[in-house]
């Protein structure tokens, strides 16, 4: 089988609501997609989907993952498409880093994949649990009564996990944390997630003042020297998200035990090939996980709920869904919703969704 013809298509998604992160200093009100339609030989046609949220929150966006598709597709046609690790290969040697870019593509491929193989892409990467996984919220960065309507609003969809976006000052975030904690659910789980923003003493500051009440943080600093630094002065258990990027990254993880979660954003890592890498690798050193999409439509949450699927429930935290987020449909009724705030496998084969091609407007380009 060969890959024959690659299309590329561009849509903005705009969120319901704006969006604030990182103690309020990004904005955020569409998101620009790329869609990447990977055709074969062998008349199965695979999609892949690239939502980096916002130009702002990684180094990635979407021109880049345009500009990124363009550069490596002729290293890609005429590749097998199921020989992930060989278009991974490919991929890298026409365009070192860049893995927002490559991540599209590589989504395509082991939707051909597994489509071939006849299974769901969780089953054709080793075994997919069919346990519901946890929904993550995701509430936007606000005044404590804010954030409590805003969970309660999620509430009323059946979640309990909640991801809730600090990173002001320190004394706003320690009443902030207080105060929902105080209004937490015995069976909810929260996730204080500083997207970077937090100093180190900052970080230290916070983290040790609400230590007695054993929440769970996420990147609360920038950069893997920081969270190591961070790690030393608090017991209060984080998550690494943003700096997380390649095994490499997830290698010093395990070894100077900087984490004890890590956050897997399948666009951010490069795809699939490379997550169930970084994966493996986390689950190896009993280092707990979340998977999420960057951000996107039911395409990308398929995408991460194949790769949650395989880790087992028990290890596996949650999984962050886009979709409720975006007032845009490309695939209507069709893929894995939340139902009760959880999401749980399909038994559909390959990614088990494909857009709509009418929603995703004009073809931007087509390699062939
Ligand atoms: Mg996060």
């Amino acid at each position: 089988m060969k890959i024959t013809k690659i299309s590329v298509f561009k849509k903005n998604l705009p969120l319901k609501d704006p969006y604030w992160l990182s103690g309020g200093r990004l904005r955020f009100d569409v998101l620009d997609a790329t869609f990447i339609k990977i055709e074969t030989d062998a008349d199965l046609v695979g999609w892949g989907e690239a939502t980096p949220w916002g130009h702002t929150y990684l180094p990635a966006h979407g021109p880049g993952v345009r500009a990124g598709v363009e550069t490596m597709a002729h290293a890609v046609l005429g590749l097998d498409p199921r020989q992930v690790n060989k278009v991974e290969r490919a991929m890298d040697i026409a365009l070192p880093g860049h893995l927002y870019a490559k991540a599209p593509i590589d989504m395509a491929c082991w939707d051909i994949a597994a489509q071939a193989a006849g299974l769901p892409i969780a089953d054709l990467l080793g075994g997919g649990y069919r346990e519901p996984i946890l929904g993550a919220s995701s509430i936007s960065s606000g005044t404590p009564d804010n954030i409590m309507a805003n969970i309660d609003a999620h509430r009323a969809n059946g979640y309990r996990l909640h991801s809730i976006k600090v990173g002001a000052n320190v004394d706003d975030d320690i009443a902030r944390i207080h105060h929902i904690e105080e209004r937490r659910r015995p069976d909810e789980t929260t996730l204080y997630d500083v997207n970077r923003a937090w100093t180190r003493q900052q970080a230290v500051r916070v983290m040790n003042a609400t230590a007695h009440l054993n929440v769970r943080f996420e990147q609360p600093g920038e950069t893997l020297d920081d969270l190591a630094a961070i790690s030393k002065k608090t017991n209060a258990t984080f998550s690494v998200d943003e700096a997380l990027h390649t095994i490499l990254d997830m290698a010093r993880i395990a070894r100077e035990g900087i984490a004890e979660m890590v956050c897997i954003k399948l666009n951010r890592v490069g795809g699939l090939t490379k997550a169930k890498r970084i994966r493996d690798l986390a689950l190896a050193h009993d280092i707990d996980c979340y998977v999420m999409p960057t951000g996107g439509t039911v395409l990308a949450d398929a995408e991460s709920l194949h790769l949650a699927s395989t880790i087992p429930p028990e290890r596996c935290l949650g999984l962050w869904a886009c979709q409720p987020l975006i007032a845009a449909e490309v695939a209507a009724g069709r893929g894995p919703r939340l139902t009760n705030g959880a999401l749980t496998l399909p038994d559909e084969v390959g990614l088990g969704v494909a857009p709509d091609e009418e929603t995703l407007g004009a073809v931007l380009a087509v390699y062939q």
